[in-house]
């Protein structure tokens, strides 16, 4: 997401923006490509287990 960032100071704080179209783009395209990254630290997750495998379906 690196060349995405949008960095300015607002006040004495540091703020680091991400445009939303470009940035869910990626992200959607990253998660396509490999599912697994959004899978938390708990490896017998079953929830991210699930989600990685395509989440719920419904009507089946
Ligand atoms: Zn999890």
């Amino acid at each position: 997401m690196a060349p995405l960032a949008r960095e300015t100071l607002v006040g004495e704080s540091r703020w680091i923006a991400y445009p939303a179209r470009e940035t869910l783009a990626l992200a959607a395209e990253a998660i396509r490509e490999n599912p697994g990254i959004t899978h938390c630290g708990d490896a017998d997750c079953l929830r991210c287990r699930d989600a990685v495998a395509g989440g719920p379906r419904l009507g089946s």
